[in-house]
């Protein structure tokens, strides 16, 4: 981004790009725990399931692609090295060990809760200060809730749903 297009930010870039890839570390485990749960899935409504972990793969790959390029016009650096999505992550990842549809749906519930919020306080965070990232964040939130929300809906159609 141009050096003008830097400055209008009001907030401190380096935090917020500090913020934004540890949301991208979130984006990629997220990725890697749909996809392969996708795969390993085990069953009632496998087909069903297995159809929406492959969409919301391909949403949170969306998701990362959106912050880099974000934090790339900000002049800060994506996250090169796979071992700092550990390092970094918000969310952290949930292994399918168990690869019983209801225990996964329990999984990626808890990790789409996590990515709500942080996404309410990078929202909160960029509000009146940084229009295009604010903009991008009410975005992913909006995945996010719908990700959610498919997933409870998934679950209580299957009756195993502690949703509240
Ligand atoms: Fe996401
Ligand atoms: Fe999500
Ligand atoms: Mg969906």
């Amino acid at each position: 981004m141009g050096t003008i297009g830097r400055k209008i930010v009001g907030l401190d870039v380096e935090k917020l790009v500090e913020e934004m890839n540890k949301a991208l570390a979130d984006e990629w485990l997220a990725y890697y725990q749909y996809w392969i749960g996708s795969k390993v899935l085990v069953g009632p409504m496998r087909g069903a399931v297995e159809a929406e972990l492959v969409e919301h793969a391909n949403e949170e790959l969306d998701h990362a692609n959106m912050l880099v390029d974000r934090i790339i016009q900000l002049g800060g650096t994506p996250i090169i090295k796979p071992e700092n999505w550990y390092k970094m992550t918000n969310c952290g990842y949930e292994s399918p060990e168990d690869p019983e549809v209801k225990k996964i749906l329990e999984q990626n519930i808890k990790g789409e809760q996590c990515a709500i919020k942080v996404y309410q306080e990078l929202v909160k965070m960029t509000e009146g200060k940084d229009p295009i990232s604010h903009k991008m964040f009410l975005q992913i939130l909006e995945d996010e809730v719908e990700h959610e929300e498919d997933l409870e809906a998934l679950a209580e159609d299957m009756g195993t749903c502690e949703c509240t």
